[in-house]
């Protein structure tokens, strides 16, 4: 079967200024054919100067990620005839919020300097903090690391740094210094490590300006992830030990104490009230133009007239519950 594969193509050296542009090639496929297949059968049979970059053709490398149909996949697990059933079309270009170098290889060099801002490798305790004992029981406890200590970091552990997380990424399309899905699943497998003796301060630093706070949970990072990485639980599991730990004076946390006590209190969000919490006094008064716009739009929540929910006794049950069971789970760890 014959299928037309329109493949993005850019050469800085071409010229200046070079524009991308799509290159289409017709191609002979067979059942089982992956996309990484179709493209070495192109660049063989009829352009050899197309480039991309593949390495062990069996998910293991990352390096063949490119975008197929609008979404970040490894072309080398990605099968050409299901998808051409699927969407009718063969659409090729290089990763999004990546910057292309020629055709579809990316620079990954800021893909890199992120992962080295979680400093990824493990800081055991020293001995003599060890000695001192200040630190947390599990974490001075190093040697032993049980199954279900393994299985916290077990699915962060999975990454290949292949880029389609970060690819997808909605915060990090618009904030090109946020952290990004794949440092902070990074991040988790050394927080969440028994054996890490830093991670108070990971978190501190975690918690500041364009870290994990900045995720807007879309999901899409979990969604295309290749390896069932699930960057966002891992993003949650960060947040949730922060909260735990107290790391509490960052913009991020303080929405989160906002939003439970709104919940608490009225069985919604008080979301005027919220803001104050979040940004603060003088923070917020910049968002009085945005305000002022919701106003005219008929979307300014009104504070003052913001009425329980009929039910707030259940809601306030689902709280006291949840905090004896956390207190339960608190004595069982220390026990
Ligand atoms: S869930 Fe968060 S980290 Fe994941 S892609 Fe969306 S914004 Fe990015
Ligand atoms: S978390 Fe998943 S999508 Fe992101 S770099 Fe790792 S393997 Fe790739």
């Amino acid at each position: 079967m014959k299928i037309k594969f329109k493949i993005k193509r850019y050469n800085p050296a071409e010229g200046e200024p070079a524009e991308p542009y799509f290159q289409a090639y017709t191609l002979d496929v067979e059942e089982g054919m992956s996309v990484l297949d179709a493209l070495l059968k192109i660049a063989d049979e009829q352009d050899t100067t197309l480039s991309f970059r593949r390495s062990c053709r069996s998910s293991i490398c990352g390096s063949c990620a490119v975008n197929i149909n609008g979404f970040a996949r490894l072309s080398c697990a990605t099968q050409v005839m299901p998808e051409y059933a699927k969407m009718g079309d063969m659409v090729i270009e290089p990763l999004s919020n990546h910057v292309p170098l020629k055709d579809l290889i990316v620079d990954f060099n800021p893909f890199w300097s992120r992962i080295e801002k979680v400093a990824p490798y493990l800081t055991p305790t020293s001995r003599r903090a060890r000695r001192r004992g200040d630190v947390p029981a599990r974490e001075n406890d190093g040697a032993r690391v049980t199954a279900r200590d393994e299985e916290a970091i077990d699915k962060s552990q999975r990454c290949i740094m292949c880029g389609c997380c970060n690819s997808e990424c909605n915060a990090l399309e618009i904030d090109d210094r946020y952290i990004g899905p794949a440092a902070l699943a990074k991040a988790w497998r050394l927080v969440g490590d028994v054996r890490e003796g830093n991670s108070r301060k990971r978190l501190e630093r975690l918690s500041e300006e364009h870290g994990m706070w900045n995720c807007v949970r879309c999901v899409h990072c979990t969604q295309y992830c290749p390896k069932s990485v699930s960057p966002l639980k891992q993003i949650e599991s960060l947040r949730s030990r922060a909260m735990k730990e107290g790391v509490l004076d960052n913009p991020g946390a303080k929405h989160v104490e906002a939003m439970a006590d709104s919940v608490k209190r009225v069985g919604r969000l008080d979301e005027a009230a919220m803001t104050f919490r979040t940004l603060g006094f003088l923070r917020s008064l910049g968002m009085i133009p945005f305000g002022l716009k919701m106003e005219r739009h008929g979307k300014m929540p009104k504070p003052l007239l913001f009425p329980q929910i009929e039910n707030i006794a259940e809601v306030r049950d689902i709280y006291e519950e949840a905090e004896r069971l956390e207190k339960e789970d608190r004595e069982r760890k220390k026990g």
